[in-house]
Order: C-alpha cells, then structure tokens, then sequence
C-alpha cells in the first residue's frame, strides 16, 4: 500500500513511478559539498546512495484527497517513449500507483506541474491528457523561459484542445486548506503545494528540494536550479521546524525539516 500522512480531513498519498542512479555524479551535481557534509547526509538518507557513491534517486508523485476532490501533485518520468527517456528509467509505474491507492485517472479534478523539466510531466499527457476531468495547473513563468516545440506537441496544445491547460502565477487556492504556491528558482515559475488543517502544515515540495544533502544544509546550491540565489531564497523560506515534507526525489516521501 503507498504511503501516506493525513492531516485533519486531507489525506496526502505517497507514489512512485520510478527509482534510479542520477545520470551525473553527485559531486558534479552538488558543487559545493565537502566530503565531511556528505557524510552526515548519508547517515540522513542512507537510501540516497548506492554502493559505489552515486546518488540513488526516486520520481514520486503525491495525491492530495480532500473531500471527493483529489489532486495530483507531479507526474512522474511517464510511459516508455516519454520525453524523460533519454535520462531516467522509463517506463514509470504510477497507473499501477494509482490503482493501489483507489485512484482512477477521472477521479483526478486538479493536476499541478510543480515545474516543466521532463520527469515531472510524463503521465500529464499521453496522446492524450491522462487525467481527463483534470484542471493543469502550469507555472506562467516555465512556459515562457522553458517552451519548446516538443512540449507544444506532448503537453500544451493536447491539454488547449480539450480546455483542461490554467497557466498560473503566485499562489492559487485549490480547495479548503490546500494552496499551490509559488517557490521559484529551480526554474523560475517553480510552484509547491502547502497542505494546512488545525496547525498541521505539510509541503509537497517538488524540487524544491531536490536531495536530503539540501534538508542538512539548505543553502546548498544544486547545479540544475536555473537560479540558485532564488531557490536557496525559497528554500530557506520554508523549511521551517515543523512543517513535514513530501519529496519526490528522497529516499523516504515523508520527511520532518
Ligand atoms: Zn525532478
């Protein structure tokens, strides 16, 4: 059964579409880590690393269930043939996810990418929109700095054709107690989704946070963060005592800041 945290009435559903090793060395992806930090993350995330010191990630998705509205955070490194194939393992399994989670496609009423690099938006469409009753939530600003050809084909003109694409900006109230907010930097409309009931505070973060290393020391800067001055900004921001967090990309979908 996948994971989960609830907080009041929400449920937040843990599911992962893939695992494994990142396509450079961590070294060269964390510039700034001294021998001596990535041993304490280690002991932090000790799922996060192979044998041979690469680092072992996850592509995970979270459904937020509130209500009969249920919406999907991410979504994943997609089917064979997705645009994340050149570097991640494909095919994903998040339809099976879904299926353990008592989740159907049409159940989902909000998508929201947290960004636009490839292993966040390989479900969103396949020939057509996966989530068929679905509103996208898609950051403005990603568009604008990040639109090519190939997304225009696989992602935005399915999504127009069938009135399912909101391009968004700054925070977006979803439902009761669950708000998209804008945590840019990693790319410059980078959005996460803050769930809030009775003083609970939990943040699905995207990539935010993209590794435990930047949970131990959150000014890490991580070398695909398009501005990392931004990210470290927004980062920093929200990492707070207290709040959990759902990562896509940790060992474990659950951790404390
Ligand atoms: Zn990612």
């Amino acid at each position: 059964m996948p994971l989960t945290r609830t907080l009041g009435p929400a449920t937040v559903v843990a599911l992962q579409d893939g695992e494994g090793t990142f396509f450079q060395p961590r070294e060269e992806a964390f510039p700034q880590v001294s021998a001596k930090l990535w041993a304490r993350v280690d002991e932090r995330d000790p799922g996060a690393v192979t044998a041979d010191g690469q680092w072992l990630l996850r592509f995970r998705c979270f459904a937020v269930r509130h209500g009969d509205h249920v919406t999907l955070v991410d979504t994943g490194i997609g089917p064979a043939g997705s645009l994340a194939s050149s570097w991640a393992p494909v095919p994903g399994r998040l339809p099976d996810e879904l299926a353990a989670a008592g989740i159907d496609p049409a159940d989902v009423d909000t998508v929201v990418l947290s960004h636009l690099h490839t292993d966040h938006i390989g479900w969103a469409v396949v020939g057509t929109p996966y989530f068929p009753n679905a509103a996208y939530l898609i950051p403005r600003a990603d568009v604008e700095a990040m639109g090519r050809p190939e997304l225009d084909d696989r992602l935005f003109t399915p999504l127009e054709q069938t009135g399912q694409l909101r391009l968004v900006e700054g925070d977006v109230p979803i439902a009761a107690g669950v708000t998209a907010i804008a945590t840019p930097g990693h790319t410059p409309g980078h959005q996460s989704v803050l769930v809030e009931y009775a003083g609970e505070r939990l943040l699905v973060t995207g990539d935010l946070l993209v590794h435990a290393v930047q949970l131990v020391a959150p000014e890490t800067a991580y070398l695909h963060e398009m501005d990392p001055e931004l990210a470290r900004d927004s980062r920093t921001k929200l990492l707070k005592a207290g709040i959990t967090l759902a990562t896509p990309h940790l060992s474990e979908p659950f951790v404390r800041a």
